[in-house]
């Protein structure tokens, strides 16, 4: 009987989880989303200054988070605007739908 838990990682490789799915995973296969002060942006450089939350990159996910639109919004501890809303589903309608296969 396997009682063995989540591999151990190098501290140092990033994990990151998406808040739609919650997979959780060190691979470049996130796309960060940004608080800003003019609102919640896709992040495509990943270094923008706000509070970020990370989706997988593929349209599945952002639908999904956008389908209840509380999950993005708890995670960056702010509401989302129409315009927000509208920017980030914009985002999701211009990704593929899904990426998991590229990346095994
Ligand atoms: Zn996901």
């Amino acid at each position: 009987m396997m009682v063995r838990k989540m591999p151990l990682l190098p501290k140092r490789v990033p994990i990151r989880t998406c808040i739609a799915c919650r997979t959780s995973s060190s691979k470049r296969a996130f796309r960060r989303i940004v608080r800003t002060e003019s609102g919640v942006f896709p992040d495509e450089s990943g270094k923008r200054n706000g509070r970020g939350a990370y989706l997988c990159l593929q349209a599945e996910c952002w639908r999904k988070a956008l389908q209840k639109p509380q999950i993005i919004e708890q995670a960056l501890h702010t509401a989302l605007t129409a315009e927000d809303l509208a920017r980030l589903q914009a985002y999701a309608d211009a990704l593929p739908p899904d990426l998991k296969a590229d990346l095994a």
